[in-house]
């Protein structure tokens, strides 16, 4: 772009202030949003998203970078125009419209000032570039993906179900899509021959033999979690009404209940069966999705006291008691590995704390805390997990090019790398699971928050790369959540709640426990499952 003249400059600068106050009037500076992928037959980039009030908004600059185009700023005007092989987009300042190639289509927002640039809702892509573009674009909003041209990106929508012994997991596949399924020690992986997926994967809460879905970094592959008693799968085909297909995948345990002996007739084959469940165990131990090793961390300490409550309760005492009391209580119920990020009255760096959980391969990371409110009213505990939504660390993930590897075999493969401080993502939504069974454990036994489900970006837990948590046991401003917070009683029942609501997230049948053989009643056992 060429030097503007100091009077753009300053016409530039006023619609910035201009721009800037009215962000600040209607409380809607940009925050950041989980990136998209652009998807094109032959790439997969990330396009940087923020959020203005609650549209999702991408960088017209992040755009021209993308699909080469010019933008060019009409100061007088108060609007930006985009070219693109010599057609043009006219957007206003203040107007949801854009003008593509001469004709007007709607934009759920205006095109907002953000410093010097320019955002426009996601929307723009589709409905103003797509009309003068070369090649078609198309925008999955829940999907976070920007398609470009033919490329084959099936809608899954997964559903999960128990089924007695096994759960089931089924896939509406639309268009038809060839799968294959494939099994590792700790996962069964369901891959689409697709350049990425349209995925809505449900809100999960584990169930049986499966502990979490997620979809692979890669975007083609959906990955089932499996607990250590998981054996082995069976799939299944069938044509669905609308065109595409359903994809049944059952998950079989492996200790099963002894099949009952089908008798044997005359007639067809029987359908293969899984696998004999007396096969020794195989040489790699399933560990993903078994609780082994917790990491507590208990909130501030040394010279960072946290909160203090009026009759003088440290907040970086109560954490640490909580803490020490919870470790002993779920390794008596639990038998599993318990460490603490401090066990004294020791500062201890923010970054260090999740790193200590990475670095012990820890399976879950609580933290504990107590808050503090300007009102003394204010009152009762409150469970956070992660959101990405407003982390300013976002705009860098986003920002970061995907890097192509040298794969076995030859050829490459693109994967994105994810931040170590942002390790959190992957697992927001399992750490919203734990925090709702953790809350809902602590309901009856504790006083809680009106808001006591929260999510929110928090650094603390950004790092960890396992589900992660933070309770705040009460506000040590309110001068009965103080006592309580100080008191033994709360702390025993609190800490009764945390270890039920881990078991409620974690079902216990996946608790590694003594194989008990072909003892009677083996495999029997009732399985708690979530409601
Ligand atoms: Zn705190």
């Amino acid at each position: 772009m060429a030097r503007p003249s100091p009077r753009l400059l300053i016409a530039g600068a006023l619609l910035t202030l201009a721009a800037a106050a009215t962000a600040a009037r209607q409380g809607s500076a940009p925050r950041a949003a989980l990136p998209f992928t652009v998807i094109s037959a032959d790439a997969r980039r990330p396009l940087a998203a923020s959020l203005v009030g609650e549209t999702v908004m991408v960088s017209l600059d992040d755009l021209a970078a993308l699909f080469r185009l010019t933008v060019r700023d009409d100061a007088v005007a108060g609007g930006v125009t985009v070219g693109y092989k010599g057609r043009t987009i006219v957007l206003t300042a203040g107007q949801p419209l854009a003008s593509a190639a001469g004709r007007l289509v709607s934009l759920p927002a205006p095109p907002s000032r953000d410093g010097r640039r320019w955002l426009v809702p996601v929307e723009f892509v589709s409905r103003a570039l797509g009309p003068v573009y070369d090649a078609k674009l198309d925008v999955r909003k829940n999907s976070r993906l920007v398609l470009v041209g033919d490329v084959r990106v099936p809608r899954v929508t997964v559903r999960q179900e128990a089924a007695g012994a096994q759960t089931r997991v089924a896939f509406a596949v639309s268009p038809r899509t060839t799968y294959t399924v494939s099994q590792e020690p700790s996962r069964v992986l369901v891959h689409f021959d697709a350049d990425a997926l349209d995925a809505s994967l449900p809100t999960f809460s584990p169930q049986g033999l499966l502990q979490s879905i997620r979809l692979s970094e890669s975007g083609q592959t959906v990955t089932l979690d499996v607990g250590p008693r998981f054996g082995s799968f069976r799939t299944s085909t069938a044509p669905l009404e609308e065109g595409g297909i359903q994809v049944v995948v059952d998950l079989l345990p492996a200790a099963a209940e002894p099949t009952p002996a089908v008798p044997t007739r005359a007639g067809p084959p029987a359908l293969p069966v899984p696998p004999l469940p007396d096969l020794p165990p195989p040489a790699i131990q399933p560990t993903a999705g078994a609780l082994r090793t917790i990491v507590l961390d208990a909130g501030h300490g040394g010279d960072d006291t946290g909160v203090k409550g009026a009759t003088g309760v440290l907040e970086k005492d109560v954490t640490l008691a909580m803490a020490r009391r919870l470790k002993s209580v779920l390794e008596g119920r639990l038998g599993v590995r318990v460490l603490l990020t401090r066990d004294a009255d020791q500062a201890v760096p923010l970054d260090d704390r999740a790193a200590f959980a990475n670095n012990n391969k820890a399976d879950l990371f609580v933290s504990l805390h107590a808050n503090a409110s300007a009102r003394q009213t204010v009152g009762g505990a409150q469970v956070y997990s992660f959101s990405a939504g407003r982390s300013p660390d976002d705009a860098r993930l986003a920002a970061m090019p995907p890097q192509v590897l040298p794969t076995v075999g030859g050829g490459s493969r693109e994967i994105e790398m994810i931040p170590w401080e942002m390790a959190q993502v992957r697992y927001v939504s399992e750490s919203a699971s734990l925090a709702a069974a953790v809350e809902e454990q602590c309901r009856d036994r504790v006083r809680m928050n009106p808001r006591a489900v929260l999510q929110a970006p928090l650094r603390l837990l950004a790092g960890a790369n396992m589900p992660a948590i933070l309770v705040e046991t009460g506000f040590l401003t309110n001068p009965e959540d103080e006592t309580h917070i100080a008191s033994e009683a709360f702390q025993n029942g609190l800490a009764q709640a945390l270890v039920d609501g881990l078991l409620r997230y974690r079902d216990v049948a996946a608790q590694p426990r003594p194989r008990q053989g072909n003892a009677p009643g083996a495999g029997r056992e009732p399985v708690r499952r979530l409601p």
